[in-house]
């Protein structure tokens, strides 16, 4: 984003990316049959999440560890292609609401925003038309309506679960995804294929590079070095960044570009990473460290999951459940905390139907009522209960606490030699109390539609089933935006108070998580901050 707004302002701008260049417009596997590969699409080392999935990257890369403090789980996930992990992230496009923004005010836990919703509202609509979304205007509290298009309407199960949801007074509405459905600036609608995560080879849904890089590039004035792995923020003797220097990942070579302002947005922990790494006689501690908040205060959406077996939906008439890539509805948050014993909430994903079949079965046939087997009772079996697994996913908000945070391993170093980050990671009461009731909420909608659970739902000797620190790869903070230097890292539009040159434009400024997924915010932040870039530069204050 920050690319795009920049070269549209008329600014000369070089990208500097870690992997290669990837555009779905030309490499998605977006019509692959699950048969044309011997592997059915199953996952792979560098794939994750399938084999057709747009992602290079993952939980772990070779040459490139990362660390844990002994006693903690974090798992960090990491994308190393051009537009990074929007081309496989599962498009589901929230704003922030009002009380986001000011929870300290409201519950006296973790920190205000130094902006409100209404400082970000603009480029919330900005974001909204210049790269589209779906949704339905609900008018609730915190969940602000976005610009949208119309949303394609619930599959059966999806119609099952609205009515449960509706008889347990849990609110329930179409999903917000960023994938069009009316032609938009060029890019022709969704055609429902349901294959999202794979990239969309007819651009209609937002993966970066087809949406905003290259608008950026048809400027002339955007240079992506790809395959450049930026070690550092090199800065001059008045404090000043200066450029940065790379590794050349082809040559192994060192490498240095200058530039007038830095703008660093490398995911929120390798963007710390980056800063912390960039040590000097004036910035011992890392570059825009002063306040000595940097790499502290880092989240994760909280997560858990259950599915149940719902015997209604059984032996249902083979029909074409594919729609867009991700869920058709949702459930935002919908409760009053006061009548709760944790603060915050969490909204619900729905997963299920009857998309392509493809490598594994909704969990493990041998987990549904009567299953396992062999031969045609199997195949019998599979066509009974294809479709009938209806599963949720808790999305929740996890609050900033100090033991929570990222550093520099002083003794271990990634493939160039560039020192690699130790996590830390806690979760507080608050969460895994948030995590209970997430998983009594999931069992009651199963037991509401007359299902049965596909597995145990989780209980005190795990926690409730949350997931590990950095598994549902929303991590945020750890260059926190504020209005005291003394306790931030940047100032309210992004630009480290030390060092007046250099900005961040990912998750790293969030000063709180919200029960939303971030990305739409990250975009809207990027836009301003790079909007704010453009400005103070025409008038000649940077
Ligand atoms: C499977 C999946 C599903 C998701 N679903 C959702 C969702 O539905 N909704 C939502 O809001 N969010 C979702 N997310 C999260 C979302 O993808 C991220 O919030 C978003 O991509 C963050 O953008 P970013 O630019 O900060 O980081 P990234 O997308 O990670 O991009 C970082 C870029 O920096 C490059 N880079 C890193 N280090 C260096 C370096 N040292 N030098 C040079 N380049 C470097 C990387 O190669 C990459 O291109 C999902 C993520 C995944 C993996
Ligand atoms: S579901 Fe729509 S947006 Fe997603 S890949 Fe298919 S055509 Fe593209």
């Amino acid at each position: 984003m920050a690319a795009y707004a920049l070269t549209q302002a008329g600014a000369n701008v070089v990208l500097i990316e870690a992997g290669p260049l990837w555009y779905a417009t030309e490499n998605s596997k977006m019509l692959m049959w699950p048969y044309q590969s011997p592997r059915r699409g199953a996952s792979t080392k560098d794939h994750g999440f399938g084999e057709f999935d747009a992602a290079i990257g993952g939980f772990s890369i070779e040459g490139e560890p990362y660390t844990r403090a002994p006693g903690t789980r974090f798992d960090w996930f990491r994308s190393r292609m051009l537009g990074g992990r929007t081309n496989h992230w599962g498009r589901i496009s929230l704003r922030f609401g009002p009380h986001d923004f000011r929870r300290k005010s409201l519950d006296g836990l973790g920190d205000d925003w130094p902006i409100r919703y209404e400082d970000v509202k603009p480029y919330y609509d900005k974001v909204d038309r210049l790269i589209g979304l779906f949704g339905s205007k609900e008018n609730l509290p915190n969940e602000p309506d976005g610009l949208f298009q119309p949303p394609p309407r619930p599959r059966c199960y999806e119609l099952v679960v609205k009515q449960a949801a509706d008889k347990l007074n849990i609110t329930c509405i179409p999903s917000r995804l960023s994938i069009i459905t009316k032609p938009t600036n060029g890019r022709p609608a969704c055609h429902y294929c349901g294959q999202c995560y794979r990239g969309c080879l007819t651009n209609s849904n937002f993966s970066s590079p087809s949406v905003l890089i290259k608008p950026a590039l048809a400027t002339g004035k955007l240079t992506i070095l790809a395959n450049a792995m930026a070690r550092e923020v090199t800065v001059d003797a008045k404090g000043l960044a200066t450029g940065v220097s790379y590794i050349d990942k082809a040559t192994g070579e060192d490498r240095r570009i200058p530039a007038r302002i830095v703008v660093v947005a490398a995911s929120a922990l390798e963007s710390a990473r980056l800063l912390l790494n960039s040590k000097s006689a004036l910035f011992p501690n890392g570059l825009a460290n002063s306040s000595g908040v940097l790499g502290k205060y880092i989240t994760d959406t909280t997560g858990s999951d259950l599915a149940g077996f719902i015997p209604r939906l059984a032996d249902g008439l083979p029909h074409n459940e594919d729609g867009v890539g991700g869920m058709h509805l949702y459930m935002p948050w919908w409760l009053d905390n006061k009548k709760l014993d944790f603060p915050r909430g969490y909204h619900i994903e729905v997963w299920g139907g009857r998309g392509v079949p493809s490598y594994g079965f909704g969990g493990g046939i041998q987990s549904y009522p009567g299953g396992g087997g062999y031969g045609k009772d199997l195949k019998a079996l599979y066509r009974h209960t294809y479709g009938a697994m209806v599963g949720f996913s808790g999305r929740g908000e996890m609050i900033p606490n100090d033991d929570s945070y990222c550093e520099i391993d002083p003794d271990t170093v990634d493939r160039w030699g560039i020192p690699v980050l130790r996590f830390h990671w806690k979760w507080s009461e608050h969460e895994i109390k948030q995590v209970k009731h997430m998983q009594d909420t999931f069992e009651a909608l199963i037991l509401q539609m007359g299902g049965t659970l596909l597995w145990k739902k989780g209980a005190p000797e795990n926690d409730y089933g949350i997931a590990p620190g950095g598994r549902i790869i929303h991590e945020l903070g750890a260059t926190r935006m504020g209005a005291d230097p003394k306790k931030s890292v940047l100032n309210a539009h992004c630009q480290a108070w030390d060092v007046k040159n250099l900005f961040v434009a990912d998750g790293g400024p969030f000063v709180s998580q919200a029960d939303k997924n971030p990305t739409w915010t990250i975009l809207a932040l990027s836009l301003r901050t790079s909007e704010y870039i453009a400005d103070q530069m025409k008038q000649g204050a940077l």
